[in-house]
């Protein structure tokens, strides 16, 4: 069975034909139990929620999971301040946020060594930490995620987010015999790949008509239609801060040390942070492989600049650095500002 569909009036003329037809649909949500919204603290995952309001969600079924891609150990991927950034986000609109993660995260999966996968770790709605797997069988990887859209290869999106959220819901019993809707903030806009995706299906996990452990979940991409300048807009509209990173020049936020990288986006990060930097040079080493094809990492940082707004804020520096978001993170509409990084450099996953 699925949820009622109704129209949804904020899609626009997108060029893709699919997307568009898919973005004329929205489902119910009033028909949900739950609503959980993948909060990477990236801009498109702040419009899903922002979107998912606008259209009248209850926020008392809305809760935000963050997928933490280091696991909760050596930090090495990603933004430091990313964890507290959607912390601001969480209490400024009084949704719930739970953490979950692979243990070890990318570090982990990535040095593997005739050893199975690492278990997901997930906060639970009581408070407490839930583990659930890791006892596959032995592999070994010992080299950088690939840099191509084939989710297989490149194992970072499945193995640090897809997976995990996955998991939090196959091991959640309070899922058995409800109604759940995911909301992730993938655009057609982004690459043709992504284009491709459908804006509402069955989840991965769903077993509704099943008679073992049976749930409904619904996955839709509400964002999936809107352009940059509407993402932007929505911020804009309800006065949200984006995240630092968009400051200082970035045009797309996940990993700072995100394998899809580009030149300035490396030259940026390597001044910024030169021990993290670094440590991914020192495994390319160890690895006798590259993150890119063609090039070492320090010779693509090489071909690019550190974004002049990086340059000239190092106050801005300092809190992306940070695990506290200490400013505020929302403002009026007439006070908001278009960060540097809008429309500019995305390089990011296909
Ligand atoms: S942001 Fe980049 S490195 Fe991180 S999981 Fe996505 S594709 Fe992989």
């Amino acid at each position: 069975m699925m949820r009622a569909l109704s129209t949804n009036p904020e899609d626009g003329e997108h060029p893709h034909a699919l997307s568009r037809l898919q973005s004329s649909i929205a489902p119910d949500l009033r028909s949900y139990d739950y609503i959980l919204i993948a909060l990477s603290g990236g801009k498109d995952s702040v419009a899903a929620l922002l979107h998912l309001l606008d259209q009248g969600a209850d926020p008392a079924r809305i809760e935000l999971h963050h997928h933490d891609v280091d696991g909760r150990g050596p930090p090495t991927f990603d933004w430091p301040i990313t964890a507290g950034y959607c912390r601001a986000i969480s209490a400024a609109f009084g949704v719930p946020l739970y953490f979950s993660w692979r243990d070890g995260g990318l570090r982990r999966e990535m040095l593997r060594d005739n050893e199975p996968t690492a278990s997901v770790t997930f906060e639970t709605t009581e408070g407490s930490l839930a583990t659930f797997g890791g006892r596959g069988g032995p592999g070994t990887r010992l080299r950088f995620p690939q840099v191509t859209a084939d989710l297989r290869l490149r194992w970072c999106s499945s193995v640090a987010k897809i997976d995990v959220m996955r998991s939090v819901i196959c091991n959640s019993p309070r899922f058995l015999g409800k109604c759940a809707l995911v909301v992730t903030g993938e655009r057609a806009e982004e690459s043709p790949a992504r284009a491709r995706y459908l804006t509402f299906e069955p989840h991965r996990t769903d077993t509704r008509g099943g008679t073992r452990r049976p749930r409904h979940v619904d996955h839709w991409r509400p964002i999936h239609g809107l352009e940059e300048r509407q993402v932007w807009d929505l911020l804009r509209r309800h006065g949200v801060v984006p995240h630092v990173a968009y400051q200082l020049g970035f045009g797309r936020v996940s990993c700072m040390l995100c394998i899809f990288a580009s030149p300035d986006q490396l030259a940026t990060v390597r001044w910024m942070a030169p021990e993290r930097f670094e440590t991914i040079a020192v495994y390319e080493r160890r690895f006798g492989c590259t993150v890119k094809r063609d090039a070492p990492i320090h010779a693509v940082a090489d071909r690019g600049r550190p974004y002049p707004a990086a340059l000239a804020r190092p106050d801005l520096v300092q809190l992306a650095m940070s695990e506290l978001w200490s400013p505020a993170i929302r403002t009026s509409p007439e006070r908001w500002r278009l960060p540097a990084g809008a429309f500019g450099d995305a390089a990011g996953p296909g």
